[in-house]
């Protein structure tokens, strides 16, 4: 368990790190703001004072002047920076989710992959959205700024109280209360008052955090009932089974739940409370008394007893408060601190800087030397010593069981993960020292659990939001879904999917499709396609891969396909199996070795298909 203190400095720094002037101006901001109330009570003072000493008007009249202006200095500059503060609070908390996802973007996939970040990501949102977020800290943090201050201005005012005991009287109270340690009672019962109150923001914290975490799950099926009434999709279950009833029923279960916790919390903390009202109380009957008897021992003047009582009652309630404020702090902390463990997730990938050679003849080598690969938290090699060249141009396909490691082997290639042992070389060089951006420039991919986003047609295709229409639609055409775009009326511009406005639905297959095309458009020397057709129907699937070798031209294309027909498309097919390329060659090479996987594999498919044809 972090210590409480670091914890509060770390969601501190993240704040600064967010805006760096306004931690800044918050504090000057709050410094003022905490003056107004002594300002007050020095000008009483003063005025009660020169009244009582009949002074003379024009004297008296110059001070009420010059209060009035330091008055008008302090609350027009603070009205000012409060503007600022305001400013800066916005643009901060507009911020604050945006960083949750330019940083889920900017991770190593390796780290974004693991259950870890993912667990950091959905606390790190939780966390802001708990107890009113950042904006709620940076207000807690300015009020203890005030606190602070007030603490300081107070006992600035009331040193005077201590050092300046000097009047004219005996006896062995006048004595007493004459000597700076005569207050120490005072401060005695603000001790109590003090202590009481931090054991009970203490308390309360604790079970504040309690019920945050008991209401982390409920949050959780809440959200989840809520998206199933907002996601139309589900629309269609809801509807046919009559759930309706049932998930309203549950919501109204749930947020019964997070009333009874409220309403207990609010109770224990009343109950929590009360020893230290006491002693507050306690304190303040203290304060009047011990000025009181100061003032009749001629110890104070009039203008001084306001001066000082008021002083004593600032400090007193400033002290207070700054205990519960501090706790306070620390609850905010206990969420804001996984939002920020989240920003501070290192990248561990190496970042490398070359420059990928331009090649007008595409001669780009790539080769796997050794490599081997283990994924996080697992005890088992997902690639065991792979060795391989490839040459632009060729067609490769990549077969073997579910399991065997083939889009392992993908998701290296494209250095979402670093090999465990080996190394991947581009033209005889660690791809790792290439620049990454420009290293991925080289690669198309159509992933098996590819997205599309809820753009337009042609932003999805482009990946972009500029594009060159005509070369959007050749792409979509070559993928196969001309038809469908020739039936749409706002053509490459359709936004697809119903979030955007006249949102269209498209089927599994036909995102397929715009899948490939997003893979045609990007032009790169290297096409991989991770099961390129599994959503498509037979019709689609065979007119994609007679086209083939017309859609990917010369450019390599890596084929990840659990259909075995699709290899004979290929130059060279490498058959993984657990881990390891056990199989490499041409069909025909392959399909002699009859104890091979390859010709299993293939031999299974095609009794399938010829069972497929005789049911038909
Ligand atoms: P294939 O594409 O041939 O079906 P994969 O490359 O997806 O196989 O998987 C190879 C092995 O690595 C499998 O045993 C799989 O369970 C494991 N694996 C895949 N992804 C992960 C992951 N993110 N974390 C841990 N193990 C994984």
């Amino acid at each position: 368990m972090m210590k409480k203190d670091k914890m509060l400095y770390r969601v501190i720094s993240c704040v600064h790190r967010l805006d760096k002037s306004y931690l800044p101006v918050l504090a000057v901001t709050n410094m003022i703001a905490a003056a107004t109330p002594f300002v007050a009570i020095l000008f009483s003072s003063r005025v009660l004072d020169g009244l009582v000493k009949r002074e003379a008007a024009d004297s008296l009249m110059k001070s009420v002047l010059f209060f009035v202006i330091l008055s008008a200095v302090l609350e027009l500059t603070r009205w000012a920076l409060e503007k600022v503060k305001t400013i800066k609070e916005n643009k901060i908390s507009k911020y604050i989710e945006l960083r949750v996802f330019d940083k889920a973007f900017s991770m190593d996939y390796e780290v974004l992959e693991g259950q870890e970040a993912l667990n950091k990501i959905y606390k790190a949102r939780e966390g802001i959205n708990a107890r009113g977020s950042l904006p709620g800290f940076c207000n807690m943090l300015g009020r203890q700024i005030t606190l602070i201050s007030k603490v300081v201005y107070a006992v600035i005012i009331l040193s005077g109280l201590v050092t300046n005991a000097k009047g004219v009287g005996n006896g062995a109270l006048y004595h007493f209360m004459s000597k700076w340690y005569s207050i120490l009672p005072v401060f005695l019962v603000l001790a109590c008052a003090i202590y009481m109150s931090i054991r009970m923001e203490k308390k309360a914290g604790d079970l504040e955090k309690k019920n945050f975490e008991k209401n982390v799950a409920a949050n959780r099926s809440f959200s989840y009932f809520f998206q199933l009434v907002l996601n139309y999709k589900m629309g269609k279950d809801i509807r046919v089974y009559h759930m309706a009833d049932m998930i309203e029923k549950r919501m109204v279960e749930v947020n019964q739940k997070f009333d009874d916790a409220r309403l207990w919390l609010a109770k224990k903390r009343m109950h929590l409370m009360v020893p230290s009202r006491i002693a507050n109380m306690l304190f303040q009957i203290l304060c009047n008394c011990y000025v009181g008897i100061k003032a009749i021992l001629g110890l104070v003047s009039i203008g001084n007893v306001v001066k000082y009582v008021s002083s004593l009652l600032e400090l007193g309630n400033s002290i207070g408060d700054i205990m519960n404020v501090y706790v306070q702090l620390q609850v905010y902390s206990n969420f804001l601190i996984y939002y920020v463990e989240f920003l501070e997730i290192e990248n561990k990938k190496y970042e490398g800087t070359l420059p990928i050679e331009k090649r007008d003849d595409n001669e780009y080598e790539l080769e796997f030397r050794d490599v081997s690969f283990r994924y996080p938290n697992s005890n088992e090699d997902a690639l065991n010593k792979v060795n391989l060249k490839m040459k632009i141009g060729g067609k490769m396909a990549v077969v073997g069981p579910n399991g065997a490691g083939k889009t392992t082997f993908i998701k290296l290639l494209c250095r979402l993960y670093d090999p465990t042992e080996g190394e991947i070389l581009l033209n005889g060089i660690n791809i790792k020292y290439y620049d990454y951006d420009e290293y991925m420039r080289l690669f198309s991919v159509v992933f098996q659990d590819f997205r599309l986003f809820s753009f337009s047609l042609a932003e999805n295709v482009a990946a972009s939001k500029e594009y060159e229409p005509e070369r959007v639609k050749d792409c979509l055409v070559m993928a196969g879904f001309g038809e469908r775009l020739a039936g749409m009326e706002e053509g490459i511009e359709t936004n697809i999917y119903q979030l955007q406005d006249k949102g269209v639905e498209i089927s599994g297959g036909e995102a397929q499709k715009v899948a490939i095309a997003r893979a045609l458009y990007k032009d790169s020397p290297v096409v991989i396609l991770d099961e390129p057709t599994s959503a498509l129907d037979p019709v689609s699937e065979f007119d994609i891969y007679s086209r083939f070798n017309e859609l990917v031209k010369e450019k390599t294309a890596i084929y990840i396909s659990h259909r075995m027909s699709s290899c004979r498309f290929c130059d060279t097919i490498l058959v993984f199996e657990n881990g390891r390329i056990v199989q490499r060659g041409s069909h025909d090479e392959l399909d002699a070795d009859k104890e091979g996987m390859y010709h299993k594999m293939w031999s299974a498919q095609a009794q399938y298909y010829q069972k497929e044809a005789v049911v038909n």
